[in-house]
């Protein structure tokens, strides 16, 4: 029973060896421990309350195929699915950067780490792109700086509200500079869509940090979070050794931002699209 007092890391069930004549029933992937309040969930009714802990409403990470589904009426198009990464600077750290494209395309079934759909949120017609935090860390390469580029201009040529759930920890280093140039392609499609007057709501979830944090996902007209999500730029151990200062308590989590004035909202994912909906009749769309 030592694994069921480690603090950290999850439980491995194909680790260590098998006590000998003991009956083991496999239940592998039918619970989940909550990395909130570490207590342990059915997986059916933690999925059943939208992958939110019942207990402690820790926010689990999902994926954006399934936050898509939780917000937008059946029935939506997906758009922009097939474009792929080139692998512009050749890129090999541990691994060549091809095979862990390869292998993240195969774990999430997407071609990169993000997906758009255009389709119904309750009255409204809108675009919504959502990140795929399974796919390399939903980091930003040229494909997802692409995809949520072209929902920006969708969403200004049809003046369709533009929803952008944020899930990443930043730009892509495989992808070194060109992954930097997405913020600025981001920020300019934004500036234009602000100026054709069409609302944009960006929804950051837990993590949203580096250059997606730093471009597109604090450009919103409201910025809103989950509760509980780390934001940020920097990690904080870094900021920690830069300024030498110890951080205050909860410093980049979503109820920090929005006491300091970062966030517009703080909402739980159950609320979130009636939230939205209220949100774009008050934008007038
Ligand atoms: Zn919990």
């Amino acid at each position: 029973m030592s694994w069921f007092k480690r603090e950290d890391g999850e439980f491995d069930p194909g680790s260590g060896p098998e006590p000998e004549g003991e009956k083991r029933v496999r239940t592998e992937g039918l619970w989940i421990k909550c990395l909130g309040c570490r207590a342990v969930i059915f997986k059916a009714d933690l999925e059943a309350n939208l992958s939110v802990c019942p207990r402690c409403q820790h926010h689990f990470k999902i994926a954006a195929r399934q936050r898509i589904d939780q917000l937008l009426d059946p029935g939506y198009e997906l758009v922009d699915t097939g474009l792929r990464s080139t692998d512009p600077l050749n890129f090999s750290d541990v691994r060549p950067y091809k095979q862990r494209l390869q292998k993240a395309q195969e774990q999430t079934g997407l071609s990169d780490a993000i997906l758009t759909a255009l389709g119904r949120l309750g009255p409204h017609s809108v675009v919504l792109s959502a990140m795929e935090y399974g796919f390399i860390g939903g980091s930003m390469g040229a494909v997802v700086g692409e995809v949520i580029a072209r929902a920006v201009d969708r969403a200004r040529v049809h003046r369709k509200p533009l929803i952008v759930v944020a899930a990443s920890g930043g730009a892509r280093m495989m992808e070194g500079v060109v992954s930097l140039m997405q913020m600025a392609k981001i920020a300019t499609a934004l500036a234009q869509l602000d100026d054709a007057r069409v609302p944009y709501i960006c929804v950051l979830t837990d993590p949203t940090t580096g250059g997606v944090t730093a471009s597109f996902a604090m450009l919103g007209d409201l910025n809103i979070a989950e509760p509980g999500a780390l934001i940020g730029f920097a990690g904080p151990r870094v900021i920690e050794q830069t300024i030498r200062q110890k951080l205050p308590e909860g410093f980049q989590r979503s109820e920090f931002l929005l006491e300091k004035g970062f966030l517009d909202a703080v909402v739980h994912r159950r609320d979130l699209r009636a939230w939205l909906i209220r949100a774009l009749e008050f934008l007038r769309v």
